[in-house]
């Protein structure tokens, strides 16, 4: 059997797209391995949002390009995802020894290239589509990667075009995809044992609105999700701050499977930098949501992105991204320091890029920030009793623990010598550290 080898980078809807590719590939009678010298086809699933991870996917294929002229000239190497969107036919000028460049838009169209670069053929397809690919797509399995969460994209593509964000040129305009090809996926996930489904998007917060025939937002997909028997959990991850509704976060308080978790991305503290980014909201904007959300839904935990050092921002702009973590009591941010894309209004802005060091030690500062709000987050749950859904069991630092999640996402460590992955589980936190909780186990009885 022939073997594929694929190196997925960047965001989980790249992964997602990859799990989507070794569905249709086992189709075509490819095993995976995580051996690339193993491989006779060889991918890479490109990200774009910073130059490091582009330049990455380059080197990578470099050294791939490598193996197939000194000793193995039958490998095939694909590059693919968001980079390849982007340079399309340029990729063979950059790499002669890629035979196919697959862009976001044409991840379905993969059985076919494959089909042509074994018959010796060099094939590009990165043509811009803002339909989505649910009817190619229902021919095909997922081969989802062995965990207790099932990632389901619902949405493709961004409207937004914020100023620094490579994602709508690499993506494309918003679709959502039909609401019965995810439930029928969800029900797929959890027939195969996942207990957790995670609704996967740019702006979940805005699925449906494209929608022409009927009015089916995120909320009635949740609702319809929820009404599936069994015990599991859903989450929905990422929410355009200005496009949470009330009814959305009603749903989301209502709904028992629908943990108490937002991921609300600020990227600026300051309004200024703000309206620079093109985001629709100024502080003031965000500081409501937040505040409106942490009322309505109990024992939330909202996280958050920042960026350090995005063009022309002072050091008094940048304090306000500090002060902003602690005045809205952020649990948890992503944090880059910022990274010019091609394409993109703010690349151009030049003259107002901030200075390497600079940026540097700004990201340091605002990681150190981030560090102190989730050390005090987490210090809020010892004493106390969850419910956690087992990831994993591994060995740390010299002893045996159980690892999961909490309904709002905090991770936990337990000890334990058996492997309970996949069952829900009291626990009773002890302690804490920066990252995750300590707990023991208190009851066992919750799968029963
Ligand atoms: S909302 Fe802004 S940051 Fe998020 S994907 Fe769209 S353009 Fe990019």
């Amino acid at each position: 059997m022939p073997k594929v080898y694929i190196e997925t980078m960047g965001c989980q809807m790249n992964k997602s797209d990859t799990e989507r590719m070794l569905g249709m590939l086992s189709h075509l009678g490819y095993d995976e391995t995580k051996e690339p010298k193993e491989a006779d086809l060889l991918m890479v699933n490109t990200c774009s949002i910073r130059q490091l991870s582009e330049d990455k996917a380059f080197s990578l294929i470099g050294t791939w390009g490598k193996w197939k002229k000194e000793n193995r000239p039958h490998i095939k190497i694909g590059f693919c995802g968001c980079v390849a969107q982007q340079k399309a036919e340029n990729t063979f000028k950059r790499a002669h020894y890629v035979d196919f460049v697959l862009g976001t838009h044409k991840i379905y169209s993969l059985p076919e290239i494959i089909k042509r670069i074994n018959n010796g053929e060099r094939v590009c397809e990165c043509t811009e589509t803002n339909a989505t690919e649910d009817e190619k797509a229902k021919d095909f399995e997922i081969n989802r990667v062995k965990s207790v969460n099932a990632w389901i994209p619902i949405t493709e593509g961004c409207n937004n075009f914020c100023t620094y964000c490579i994602v709508p040129y690499t993506r494309g305009r918003e679709r959502s995809r039909a609401p019965e090809l995810i439930i029928k996926e969800a029900k797929d996930a959890l027939s195969q044992g996942f207990k957790e489904i995670t609704l996967l998007g740019q702006n979940v917060d805005s699925y449906g609105k494209d929608f022409k025939d009927k009015n089916y937002r995120l909320a009635d997909l949740l609702r319809e999700l929820n009404s599936i028997e069994g015990k599991f959990r859903i989450r929905f991850v990422t929410s355009y701050p200005t496009d949470i509704t009330d009814s959305l976060i009603e749903t989301a308080k209502e709904l028992d499977k629908v943990c108490e978790y937002f991921h609300i991305p600020m990227q600026s503290g300051n309004s200024e930098v703000l309206k620079k980014m093109n985001r629709r909201y100024d502080r003031e904007t965000y500081g409501k949501i937040v505040a409106k959300v942490r009322k309505m839904v109990p024992d939330v935990t909202i996280t958050s992105d920042f960026i350090a050092g995005f063009p022309g921002e002072t050091e008094e702009q940048f304090q306000d991204t500090l002060s902003a973590i602690d005045e809205f009591e952020l649990d948890y941010s992503n944090t880059a320091a910022y990274s010019p894309r091609e394409k993109t209004i703010a690349a151009k802005w030049t003259d107002k890029y901030i200075p390497e060091d600079i940026k540097t030690e700004r990201l340091a500062r605002l990681n150190d920030k981030v560090k102190e709000n989730c050390l005090k987050s987490n210090k809020k749950y010892i004493g106390r009793e969850l419910e956690v859904l087992i990831e994993g069991f591994e060995n740390h630092k010299g002893k045996n623990i159980i690892t999961g999640r909490t309904r709002n996402n905090k991770i936990v460590h337990i000890p334990s010598d058996t492997d309970r992955t996949g069952e829900f589980l009291n626990v009773k936190i002890t302690g804490c550290k920066t990252w995750y909780l300590n707990g023991e186990l208190v009851d066992n009885n919750i799968n029963l």
